[in-house]
């Protein structure tokens, strides 16, 4: 299936009506890398380090972690790598972490409700993070930001191992960028200086969509009830999208989602410009996107939600389906 699409591969995903959207990939392990060749991404849009913590029976050591993220940078040959900080709570348990029994383990102490609350982890991979860059640019988000506080203070760690790292005479990664992940609606109504202060958002869909329905994303039956193409979600999306465009924060998407031709197309005509897949979604979304011309599907989802409809997906189905005709 990846044949098909080898002759788009090192074409951009330039719409009909010359909208060009950036196609990233997601990884969470050195043998993911070879996929930023093979399927034309542009970067690894979300790297996710849980891998590395979870198949180890004790916490990996800094200078491990360092030489890992060091080859996967040096795989990247220069393409950005963003690194998503550690996402571990109560339902990934390490098996070195003593286990807290939580009746909600996803809305529980979890990702950087952790890193906050037990420094020591999370400030050792911010350190092997630096010493990885070693010199080269560094992008580093933090996951599941719930208030602007909890972003301001892991940001903060990550301004204070830099300052360590200085004064212990390593070299500083050239360009730092720090991001945070918006998977709860309570981010997207954060104070102005939140989105001021991030140097880009990355919407984690998965979790994002799991919260606003109040529907377990793990549970099928629940998660199934609720289309992504749902008028309110992509209204939501909207907002968020309206408020990194107010203070020119680059925002994107990495939730699976981001991976369905259709939902990748909805959510570039609604203003996403930067979305990050599996590898093996690259070359569908972007087959689709560049045979697509994005205002008409803006036109679509617009006449659609004024219907009353519940989801758009019936009328931009029908539309794709009608145009191939
Ligand atoms: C998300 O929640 O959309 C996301 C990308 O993170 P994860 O799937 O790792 O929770
Ligand atoms: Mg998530």
């Amino acid at each position: 299936a990846q044949q098909r699409y080898t002759s788009i591969r090192e074409k951009p995903a330039t719409t009909l009506d010359g909208e060009t959207i950036a196609l990233h990939m997601n990884a969470g392990l050195m043998a993911d890398l070879p996929s930023l060749v093979s399927s034309g991404a542009e970067g690894v849009g979300l790297f996710r380090t849980e891998l590395q913590f979870l198949t180890r029976a004790r916490v990996p050591r800094r200078s491990e972690l360092a030489s890992i993220y060091g080859s996967v940078m040096d795989a990247a040959k220069g393409k950005q790598v963003v690194f998503r900080t550690l996402d571990i709570g109560s339902d990934k348990v390490l098996p070195y972490m003593k286990a807290t029994e939580e009746p909600n383990p996803a809305m529980g102490w979890r990702a950087i409700r952790v890193g906050l609350d037990k420094k020591g982890v999370m400030r050792m991979q911010l350190q092997a993070l630096i010493r990885a860059a070693n010199g080269r640019p560094l992008s580093v988000m933090f996951p599941f930001v719930a208030q602007f506080d909890e972003f301001r203070d892991a940001r903060q760690h990550l301004l204070d191992e830099l300052e360590r790292e200085r004064k212990l005479g390593h070299t500083l990664p050239v360009d730092v960028k720090i991001g945070a992940m918006l998977e709860t609606p309570s981010l997207a109504f954060a104070p102005k200086q939140f989105f001021e202060l991030a140097d880009f958002i990355s919407i984690g869909g998965n979790d994002l969509k799991q919260f606003f329905f109040a529907a377990d994303r793990e549970n099928e039956r629940v998660r199934k009830r609720y289309d992504t193409l749902n008028v309110s979600f992509l209204t939501f999306l909207e907002q968020i999208i309206a408020r990194c465009t107010e203070t020119n924060t680059p925002v994107s998407f990495c939730g699976e989602d981001a991976g369905r031709p259709v939902e990748a197309l909805c959510f570039a005509a609604i203003g996403l410009r930067t979305l990050s897949m599996r590898p093996a979604s690259i070359g569908p979304v972007k087959s689709l996107l560049r045979r697509t011309d994005l205002a008409e599907a803006k036109q679509v989802i617009d006449a659609a939600r004024l219907t009353g409809a519940q989801s758009v997906r019936a009328d931009v189905m029908d539309w794709l389906t009608g145009r191939a005709e």
